[in-house]
Formats: C-alpha cells, structure tokens, sequence
C-alpha cells in the first residue's frame, strides 16, 4: 500500500466504501429530459429570510414546471450557529407559501439523509478519495501559528491565508503526517488548491452569463476538527450525490463559486448549473439599499405570515419580481393561476429585485377587496386561529354574526378596500364585540363640544324608542332626518348653514350622537349597516349604558 493510502486508512479506518459504491447507493435520478432538481440548502441559524423564500419558490417552480425534484436539505454542520427548533420552522413557514419540497429532513426521500449532520459517512469516503489521490492533506497548525503567519503576511503586504507557500502543511510527506497522527497531535482536513492567486476560471451563471472570475487559492479546511465538514466541502458531496441540477441562491454565493468549480473539478465531477440572484433591496428614503435582517421587519418572512398578508398576493409579488414578463402575462391572463406562467432565468435580472412593500400593498388590498363576506371571514379566522386565538374566539362565538360585519360594502360595483391584511380588520369592526365596546365605554367618549349632555340624552332615549330598522337604507334615512328635525336638528348641513340659530345641529350631528353611543367612536363601517347588525336589542342596551355614562 502507497503511504497515501496508509494515511488514507489512518485517518478513515472506519470508511470502506469508494466513490464507487456511493455512486451506485445514489445514482443519477430517472427523471424525463429537461427535469431540474433544484434545492434550497438553509442553515438552522434563525428565521426564514423573505430573499430565501424567493430564491426557493423560484427553485419549486422550476422544478414543479419541469417534472423535476425540489428537495430541502437542512445545512446544520456548524453547531455553534445553530438555532434548536428553526429547521423544522422554516418547512413549516416554506409550506405555508406552497413552496412544499418533494423531498426534505422530515418527510425523508430517496437520496435521504436530508440534513447534513447526518452524512458524514459520505463525506468521509469522499475526503478519504481526496487523500489518496494526494489532493487533501491533514493540517496540523495550531491557532497561534496561524495567527503569527498572518501577522508575517500583513508586513509582507502579501494576501492572507493558507496558500502556496505558507501552506506549510501541504508539504509534509504522508509518512511524517501518519506519525504525527500516531503521536495523537490534533488536525483538520485541507484541500489542496490547485489555483494561483493571478489565475482566473470561467463560469457560466445563468442569469450573469459567462464570468472570468479569480481562481481559489486558498487551502481551504473540508473537515473541522470535531470531524465535521465545513460548507462549501459539503455541498459539494451533496449536491452531487443528490443529483441536484440547478442551484438559485443568493448572490452573497458567487465569490465562492470558483472554490465550488474547483472542487467538482477535483472530483472530475460534473458542474452544476448556478443562478445567483441579485440581493433584494428596497426603497429608502428614495435611495437603494439591502432588506436588512436588523432594520426592516419584512426581511423575515414571519411578518407577512404574523400581520396576515394574504398568501396568494404575495405569492403573485414574487412572481413579478422574478420575472420580468411576469406582469405582462398577468395582463393578458387576468384570471389564470399565477403558476401556470412558467419562470425563466432568462427573464431574471440582476437589479430587478427591488422589494416594494407599497406595491405587495396594493396588491394584497385588491385580494381582500374582491374575496366575498365568506372567504374573507374563513380566511381572517384561519389567520386569527394561528396568531390571535382571542380573536378566533370572539369570531367563532359567532360566525355568521362576524360574516355579516365582513359583507359590509363588499361586492357590488365599487368594493371598499379597506383592508391589505387580516390583522387590520380587527381595530376596524372590534367594537361591534362586548370587550372593545366596554373598553371604548372606559374612557371619554368623542362627543361633539357644543352639545350638551341633554340634548345627547334626549337624542340617545328618542331614538332609542324605537330604532326603525326594518325598513331599508333610503326610508331608514328619511325617517332619522324626520326624527332628527323633531329633536331640533337641520335634515342637511347646507339648510343648518344658512339659519344656525334656529337649529342645535344638523343631521350629521345627530347621527354622530348614535353613532358614539353605540361603537364607542366616531368613524364605524357604514352606519346604517352596523346599526342592523347590531340589531335592536343590542342597539338599546348600548345607548342605555351611554346614556348611564352620561
Ligand atoms: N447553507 C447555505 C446558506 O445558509 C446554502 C448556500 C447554497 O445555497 O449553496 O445559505
């Protein structure tokens, strides 16, 4: 056996499979011509990032428009960053967008396992593989001497790092390394990089296009000293082993692309097809900058999910901020399902990415404004039930009654849109419920100044006698101007200009005093709606309690 191979079997005595016999466990997928296998690779070090869940609807799509597989792997090889608990999040967050994977960490697949923690015997017979072949090395400096060598390369003004020749380990013959090993000292696993610090390497991105970008140089650590591999070590096996075919990610990733082409070549692996998307930026203050994870709260998606942005409308915004014929598309098929558009990375581009939040807005307020009462109230309580649970309750106690809140000014020609989410119809209706009614009843009513407790008393008992409500809008009007002028107020604000002394207010004033006394404030949903809701007996036992108040 070469010394090599001894170093090899020193290092791995456990690992027995070659390259081969991976290569015949996780063979190419059988899938039609054309399929993509694309993945999103997350590391469980915290919320899902609203730029990830582009970059994995976008890999969904085309993988679903292709026939293809998109798979989750769970990234969790660096065990001081990780998160208990955010893996399994971010599935359930992806699900709730429909970017469901095909294959993942929980739910298994054919080239399982799906979480990195779990492979290392794929990348020990790999790294094994590489240490034969003379291409990676075991490094035994320590910390202190890495720090003197940088200190030597900052006075020699020469770039840092484990390269050429400071790459002191490099140089150690195998049989020096299986002593020092047999001696006990402590290592991690290089790679040894065949690039140059002048060298360049071509690479084709496919939204970019070809790329002359500068070799790797650097020997990089593969595997930690806790036996683990690092990253880009990582997914290289990975993916290959995975048979992924496309990976879309953040373009944070193509200052390591030529560490992955190098690695690949290293293998004589095949490349695999890369997009980097451009960084989602957002408006400030008229001026570009990146979605910050620090600054702005729709940097995770949890806050669409949180405030109840409807799915579909966000969905659809990342379908236009992917494409750029998307909304094209959408014109011309105003009614189809957005996912029959089929995404391109052609029609990607590198500054279309801007992420406006007045434009998910709107769009999501048109949603809202088209759903009827009852879609609308079974998406609200779906939305209640996961994020405001007394909310759900007050719903549920009774659902039609909040169905009937929910059909206020809706269909018909001109719907209002009041709504961009779930979260904002609560602060809108509340009052129609007892807790925010009583609360309301709390603190000082917004009454109008110049009218006194008498005359708001004698409005509230007058037309508390009897609230006329079975006759429909326009007769219910005429009679409460009719009422109103038997209490003193002018049936129009124009005939209350022109002879103020004859009169304590006009028929707005009026309704405003029943309005207060049965929402507690001064703006509500259409009256005359709220009030049939509300019904009689609700509207007398609200005016009594003002009316206590007074
Ligand atoms: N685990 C990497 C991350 O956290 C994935 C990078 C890639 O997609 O290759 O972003």
């Amino acid at each position: 056996m070469d010394k090599l191979h001894e170093l090899a079997n020193l290092i791995f005595p456990d690992v027995h499979d070659t390259i081969a016999d991976l290569e015949k466990r996780y063979p190419p997928r059988t899938l039609p011509e054309g399929a993509m296998v694309t993945r999103f690779a997350p590391s469980p070090t915290g919320f899902l990032h609203t730029g990830s869940l582009f970059a994995s609807l976008i890999s969904k799509r085309l993988a679903a428009q292709s026939n293809g597989v998109f798979f989750v792997r769970l990234e969790d090889t660096d065990t001081k960053r990780e998160i208990t608990g955010t893996g399994d999040q971010v599935l359930r967050e992806l699900a709730t967008f429909g970017v469901d994977p095909d294959e993942d960490f929980v739910k298994g697949g054919p080239y399982a396992p799906y979480i990195q923690s779990e492979r290392k015997p794929l990348y020990d017979a790999t790294i094994k593989h590489l240490v034969e072949q003379g291409k990676s090395y075991p490094c035994f400096c320590t910390h202190e001497e890495l720090d003197r060598m940088r200190e030597t390369q900052e006075a020699r003004k020469v770039n840092p790092g484990y390269w050429g020749e400071y790459a002191v380990c490099r140089n150690i013959k195998p049989e020096d390394a299986i002593a020092r090993i047999r001696a006990g000292h402590p290592y991690v696993m290089r790679f040894k990089s065949p690039g140059t610090h002048d060298g360049k390497v071509v690479v084709n991105d496919l939204i970019r296009g070809t790329l002359e970008l500068t070799e790797n140089d650097q020997d990089l650590v593969i595997m930690k000293s806790d036996g683990l591999p690092t990253y880009h070590f990582a997914h290289l096996v990975d993916d290959h082993f995975m048979r992924t075919t496309h990976v879309t990610r953040g373009e944070e990733w193509l200052p390591s692309l030529p560490i992955h082409v190098q690695l690949f070549e290293a293998m004589g692996w095949p490349r695999l097809q890369y997009a980097h998307l451009p960084v989602i930026m957002k408006l400030d203050e008229g001026k570009r900058r990146k979605l910050s994870k620090r600054k702005d709260p729709e940097a995770a998606v949890s806050f669409f999910l949180e405030a109840g942005y409807p799915i579909d409308g966000f969905l659809e915004y990342l379908m236009t901020i992917a494409n750029t014929n998307f909304e094209g598309w959408r014109i011309a098929n105003p009614t189809a399902d957005k996912f029959d558009f089929k995404l391109t990375y052609d029609h990607m581009t590198l500054d279309g990415a801007l992420f406006d939040l007045e434009k998910v807005n709107s769009i999501s307020k048109e949603i809202l404004g088209a759903m009827t009462a009852e879609e609308i109230s079974a998406a609200a309580l779906a939305w209640a039930k996961k994020y405001r649970p007394d909310i759900a309750s007050a719903i549920e106690s009774d659902p039609s009654y909040f169905q009937a809140i929910m059909s206020i000014e809706r269909g018909g020609e001109k719907p209002r849109k009041d709504y961009v989410k779930y979260s904002d119809i609560w602060p809108i209706v509340d009052f129609m419920y007892e807790p925010a009614y009583a609360a309301a009843l709390q603190a000082p009513l917004p009454w109008n100044e110049t009218i006194s407790k008498a005359v708001i008393r004698n409005v509230l008992e007058t037309y508390a006698s009897d609230p006329f409500l079975t006759l429909g809008e326009e007769e219910w009007f005429g009679r409460l101007k009719e009422v109103a002028a038997s209490c003193g107020f002018a049936p129009s604000a124009k005939e209350y200009k022109k002879n103020k002394e004859a009169f304590l207010g006009h028929i707005g004033d009026f309704a405003e005093i029943i309005r207060i006394a049965v929402s507690g404030r001064k703006n509500t949903p259409n009256f005359y709606r709220i009030l049939t809701i509300l019904g009689e007996a609700r509207i007398k036992a609200r005016i009594a309690r003002t009316i206590a108040r007074l």
